[in-house]
């Protein structure tokens, strides 16, 4: 029944896990998220909020931030219970004009 376009497996430059902080259990729940938009050149930007993390329903998020065009992304049930336990998850957005960008959201 999906129609978004995940394209996980498409060549881009993974140069995503930088910004994780050095330290101990990171906490989605005490601590809220850090989203990395990979392949953003144009400004996309999106949070996820801690509610979010601890509601741990299916929510669709709009990655646009300060660009001109538009992807969503889709963080699952699933995904959420894995943030829940600290664990990153990643997941392609929506394509718009043949491109699509994977996004990490991580634990702080
Ligand atoms: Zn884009």
């Amino acid at each position: 029944m999906t129609v978004l376009a995940y394209a996980l497996l498409s060549c881009s430059s993974d140069d995503s896990i930088k910004q994780l902080p050095s330290g101990s259990n990171p906490n989605c729940l005490a601590n809220g998220t850090i989203t990395i938009i990979n392949n953003n050149t144009v400004g996309h930007s999106f949070t996820v909020s801690i509610a979010d993390v601890n509601a741990g329903v299916r929510k669709v998020y709009d990655i646009t931030g300060s660009a001109s065009h538009s992807h969503l992304f889709v963080i699952s049930e699933d995904m959420f219970t894995t943030l829940k336990t600290g664990v990153e998850v990643r997941q392609g957005s929506t394509t718009f004009e043949g491109h699509v960008h994977s996004v990490n959201v991580l634990c702080k």
